[in-house]
């Protein structure tokens, strides 16, 4: 199906077709891939039991989809440019045709060490070609792919492996972060030493650090590759076959296996990347998340590869050698597309614009931002200083469940509004709730986000547990899936994401997203990011505590809180000032890059006995200096 969509009635024509007939429509995007065998049925589901299934009796392999079928075209064509740590180090450009080669023979590596089908696998790897290949290579060979964020400890590996069985695990002797160098290799020996299950590990030699290798156990990348063909035909895989298993961030609690099928997960991935980017053929794209991230996944490999798209891979990080490094990418690869987290827009504003102003960006078509609600500050600073402002942000909601985007604006479609993702993509029906489970159904209303439709690349349950699957998505609001996020659709029409539903602020009555507290705060110039909690507060109930990072140390503390809090007062009101203000020089995140607010809401309450599940936290060392400034 062309996604190219005109103008913004072509956008409502095809919203109003998905929802009067979303088999037919789904149908006809599904058409354009190379199934082995049609489906029998598009649709077959059931909110009341959390079961969905897509394209049911239809048989393919995704790899085929995202490889194979571009060769008579594309062979030639870069399928990936891989920028290393080091912009001294040449990128590399991998061909449509190379990544065939190569994915084929890391499949025929790991099925000459007895993986199959259904089998899950472990790859712990830095953000290098050969993960890619390895990512795909699985899916190839039917083997259920878990990606573990490589910058997590040997305790989450092992619960991750844990969890869902892995018998092998793909990583490298190590990897690079800016200047250090990361010894993967004895994280994996640690984390194994809890893995019976495991049996194999493979290891890619990328630095050459000298690493120790258990006999029987460990083998190396290049050696093994060394005895395979590149012939690999792909496993002819059910659409409902399990395609990967990718644990949640942990902002809300302990991560969650979600686990993601092969046909609906395709298709949908395909199409919003399609729609919402509104990518056309030869554009250069880059997704600067983590392989480890669903965006990492959904939007770095499989939509732009199934696009026949060129995707960037990038290795390194955003400050090193300093804080023009995107940008300077961006210049060098002539990228079109650019899609980061508002976390990483926030760091790169605290810099000086020469950084920016360095470099050529002229290349840049469409920007966008994911993770969570973009403060309009940092909207404005991206729109302006990186998008020149001819460049439409494209804030695309959505969640590790969802697969792919949800609401989000359509590049140079939809009219943008900033801190908004704006309208459902085609095939998406939101539903907003009240608190007693009552849909509200005209605009301008706020409330809980479901959605009370299927869509193909929802996932089908949480790995080995599928009653928490159900409790925590479908329980709540029956027969509808309950996204935890909160809400507000305004006179237009228009979502904004308020926060987390747990995170929401009851004060004197009124209820607070913290989105909307922290954006209103970010706008005091001398604020940088801002992560707000609700604490018990005898008049109104709640009041709001406000953990605040500044551009610079400050010279009267109480002069700008007093500052801040006026700044809410006219852009929120004076029901949404915050009551305390600690300055701080970090907040909790998660590894990719989201606030753990549940930690700061124990400090405001002063009850830091036990923090729950913290073992995705970038820097444990940040929670104890705001312990020790707790007010
Ligand atoms: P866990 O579910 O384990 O607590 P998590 O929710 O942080 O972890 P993800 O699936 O990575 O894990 O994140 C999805 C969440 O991120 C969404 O529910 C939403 O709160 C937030 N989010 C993502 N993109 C956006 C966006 N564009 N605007 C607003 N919020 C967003
Ligand atoms: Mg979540």
């Amino acid at each position: 199906m062309n996604t190219t969509l005109s103008s913004f009635d072509a956008y409502a024509e095809q919203y109003q077709k998905s929802i009067a007939n979303p088999e037919d429509f789904w149908s006809n995007i599904a058409a354009d891939f190379k199934w082995r065998k049609k489906w029998d049925k598009v649709l077959e589901w059931d909110f009341h039991k959390a079961e969905v299934k897509w394209f049911v009796g239809g048989k393919l392999n995704i790899t085929e989809n995202c490889i194979d079928r571009h060769l008579p075209q594309r062979a030639n064509q870069t399928a990936i440019i891989w920028e290393p740590n080091d912009p001294k180090d040449e990128a590399k450009h991998i061909t449509y045709k190379e990544l065939h080669e190569q994915v084929s023979k890391v499949g025929n590596m790991l099925r000459a060490q007895g993986v199959k089908k259904g089998d899950r696998v472990c790859i712990y790897m830095p953000m290098i070609p050969e993960l890619a290949y390895a990512v795909l290579a699985c899916a190839r060979i039917g083997a259920v792919h878990s990606v573990v964020f490589a910058g997590f400890s040997a305790g989450s590996i092992a619960d991750r492996i844990q969890d869902s069985g892995c018998s092998v695990v793909i990583t490298s002797d190590g990897s690079f972060r800016g200047e250090k160098k990361l010894d993967l290799k004895s994280i994996v020996d640690e984390a194994l030493e809890k893995c019976p299950t495991v049996k194999t590990a493979i290891v890619f030699q990328k630095l050459k650090l000298g690493v120790k290798m258990k006999a029987g156990r460990d083998l190396w990348w290049h050696e093994e590759i060394a005895k395979v063909s590149a012939d690999c035909p792909p496993e002819e895989m059910d659409a409902e076959d399990m395609l990967f298993i990718l644990y949640t961030s942990g902002s809300t609690g302990k991560p969650k296996g979600m686990v993601h099928t092969c046909g609906g997960y395709m298709v949908y991935i395909n199409y919003t990347f399609r729609t919402a980017f509104q990518y056309r053929d030869g554009q250069v794209y880059w997704c600067t998340a983590d392989l480890g991230w669903i965006t990492g996944h959904s939007y770095i490999l499989y939509g732009p590869l199934s696009a026949g798209g060129t995707t960037v891979i990038f290795e390194g990080i955003p400050s090193w050698p300093d804080m023009g490094r995107f940008w300077q990418a961006i210049e060098r690869h002539k990228v079109n597309i650019f899609y980061t987290a508002p976390t990483a827009i926030r760091s790169l504003e605290k810099a000086p614009l020469s950084f920016v102003e360095k470099y050529d960006l002229s290349s840049l078509e469409v920007l966008g931002s994911v993770g969570e609600p973009i403060n309009e500050e940092a909207w404005h600073w991206y729109n302006k200083n990186i998008g020149k402002e001819k460049c439409p942000i494209i804030d695309t909601w959505w969640q590790t469940e969802t697969g792919g985007f949800m609401i989000s604006p359509i590049a140079n479609v939809t009219k943008l509004k900033p801190a908004h993702a704006t309208l459902p993509l085609p095939g998406v029906q939101p539903a907003v709730m009240d608190e007693n489970g009552k849909e509200l159904t005209t605009n301008g209303v706020e409330g809980r986000l479901t959605i009370k439709f299927p869509w193909p690349s929802m996932a089908r349950t949480i790995y080995g547990d599928h009653k928490r699957f159900f409790e925590t998505y479908f329980s709540t609001f029956p027969g509808k899936y309950f996204t935890g996020d909160g809400c507000k659709r305004d006179e237009e029409g228009y979502y904004r994401i308020t926060g987390r539903v747990d995170d929401i602020i009851i004060v004197s009555g009124h209820n607070m997203g913290t989105a909307e507290v922290e954006s209103a705060i970010d706008e005091h110039h001398e604020v940088c990011e801002t992560a707000v909690v609700g604490y018990p507060h005898d008049i109104k109930g709640q009041g709001i505590y406000a953990f605040v990072i500044l551009y610079h140390p400050p010279k009267d503390e109480e002069k700008l809180r007093g500052e801040i809090k006026e700044t809410v007062s006219k852009i929120i009101g004076p029901i949404a000032k915050p009551d305390k203000i600690q300055f701080v020089s970090g907040l909790p995140k998660t590894r990719s890059g989201k606030i753990m607010r549940r930690i700061l809401r124990k400090v405001a309450e002063g009850d830091t006995s036990n923090l729950g599940d913290t073992t995705t936290l970038l820097d444990p060392a940040v929670v104890d200096e705001i312990k020790a400034g707790a007010l």
